[in-house]
């Protein structure tokens, strides 16, 4: 669960339910700091000179706000569109999309009109009937750490449990799930959980929940009859990584239970990054030992002049293989989505 050192209250953010409950919960405590905003200008209230500090800083900033505008973006190839709940993640992994696309805003966001937010989806589920519309809670944001306070989540699972329409998923590396177990889903959020290696863990995902955090949360949201869903990302291939990703699987195979009411999926992503990307994670993270190497890797054009540096297509290949083995021998009930 993330406690903040210091909140950010947005205007009229104290006049919702969720606002409320966040303010309430910490009010007095020792060492944080609240601030209540009569314009919206958030940066000025986070320290930081240079984007190393303000990282930090604002990885322990929450800034509880009101979304105003109600425009959602899509969000394909996962879903119809990002549903706009939390934005920003307390976690500091080092090779994590945010620090490229969100750098500027790395502290935590919930949007407390959630109201507001949900009638917006509905009308979008509307425009597309009869077709099914998928909503992404998790697009630029890792939202699970807030939920025991906020139950922003749960009442958004609630609201797509009551539709016949719409549909909701998210994806987290954190195991703060309890409050989301008695929720009435019926079947309609599907929780993915990224999942990694310890050693990539310990050296790249810092500020997350341990692999067996991660499991233990799974378990219990795939025994509370929610579709479960695995993401292995960023793979990396180093020495004993076939062993340590075996290991892996058979783990969490050994802690699914048998009678699941869905196949667990698997979505299998492989690391790669951007020139851009890694300027970024090179001045947040000085002392990163992630491989960027260029002349290691291939370099596979993108749209928009964003090309990025993957492994060769030999490893990538044997990654596949690897995989796609592993995944069928030691899993009953699964489905396999993609391995890139
Ligand atoms: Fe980024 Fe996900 Fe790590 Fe959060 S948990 S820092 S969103 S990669």
């Amino acid at each position: 669960m993330f406690i903040p050192k210091r909140i950010i209250f947005e205007k009229t953010s104290l006049d919702y339910e969720i606002g409320k409950n966040i303010y309430n919960k910490f009010k007095g405590k020792e060492g944080m700091e609240i601030i209540n905003l009569s314009s919206n200008k958030i940066k000025q209230h986070i320290p930081g000179d240079n984007l190393y500090d303000f990282y930090r800083e604002g990885k322990n900033t929450l800034v509880v706000g009101v979304k105003r505008g109600f425009k959602f973006q899509s969000c394909k190839p996962s879903a119809h569109y990002q549903l706009p709940l939390v934005s920003g993640c307390i976690g500091q992994c080092e090779y994590c999309y945010l620090n490229t696309n969100l750098g500027d805003k790395p502290y935590m966001k919930v949007n407390v009109n959630i109201g507001d937010i949900l009638d917006q989806a509905q009308k979008y589920i509307n425009e597309r009937l009869p077709e099914t519309t998928i909503f992404e809670g998790s697009a630029t944001s890792d939202p699970v750490p807030v939920e025991p306070y906020t139950n922003i989540l749960k009442k958004t699972i609630e609201f797509f449990g009551s539709s016949n329409k719409g549909r909701f998923r998210f994806v987290t590396k954190f195991n703060d799930v309890d409050t989301l177990l008695d929720a009435e889903h019926n079947g309609n959020t599907e929780i993915r959980f990224t999942i990694n290696t310890d050693k990539v863990i310990s050296e790249y995902e810092n500020r997350t929940a341990p692999i067996n955090k991660r499991i233990e949360a799974s378990v219990k949201v795939a025994g509370a009859g929610y579709k479960v869903g695995y993401i292995i990302a960023p793979v990396f291939i180093y020495e004993g990584w076939k062993e340590d990703y075996r290991n892996m699987l058979i783990e969490l195979n050994s802690k699914m239970p048998e009678d699941l009411d869905y196949p667990v999926t698997f979505e299998v992503i492989s690391h790669r990054y951007t020139t851009r990307a890694k300027n970024v994670i090179l001045e947040v993270f000085p002392e990163t030992t992630l491989p960027m190497v260029d002349e290691e890797r291939k370099y596979k054009y993108g749209q928009f002049g964003y090309g990025k540096f993957i492994y060769s297509k030999e490893q990538l290949e044997d990654m596949k293989a690897f995989f796609t083995t592993e995944i069928e021998d030691i899993f009953k009930n699964k489905t396999i989505l993609y391995i890139i």
